[in-house]
């Protein structure tokens, strides 16, 4: 990001806040299809891996290890649009987390230049002047 100022700076972080607060229900990790047996004796899926049923499950990772919890078929467009949505948060954040670092940056910046600019004046005004 190029050298914004304050005010756009500002702007953008509050639009980033605005989109956060319209939020819905929203979780963290992917929607993975995965193939598994049912776990009945009788069923090909025992015998046969190209049998093996579809379903859905979230995984996500907890403490460095994978967290896999079954998605019911009549869930998986719902669970879907709530993994959309915590990308949708993690990225505003994101750009947030961007935003106000900028901001601190050219606040600490601005800070310098007046102080550079109070020394300079300083050194250049006569002594008279100066205790005015
Ligand atoms: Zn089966």
């Amino acid at each position: 990001m190029q050298n914004l100022s304050k005010s756009v700076l500002k702007q953008r972080a509050d639009a980033r806040r605005r989109a956060l607060s319209k939020g819905s229900i929203s979780v963290s990790g992917s929607l993975v299809r995965t193939l598994r047996r049912c776990g009945r004796e009788n069923c090909r899926c025992a015998q046969d891996p190209s049998a093996r049923h579809s379903a859905h499950v979230l995984t996500s990772k907890v403490k460095k290890k994978t967290k896999v919890v079954y998605v019911p078929v009549d869930m998986v467009k719902e669970v879907g649009n709530w993994v959309q949505e915590r990308r949708r948060i993690k990225r505003l954040l994101a750009e947030m987390d961007a935003l106000a670092e900028q901001m601190i940056r050219s606040h600490v910046g601005a800070s310098r230049a007046v102080g550079r600019n109070r020394a300079r004046l300083a050194a250049t005004l006569p002594t008279s002047s100066r205790q005015a």
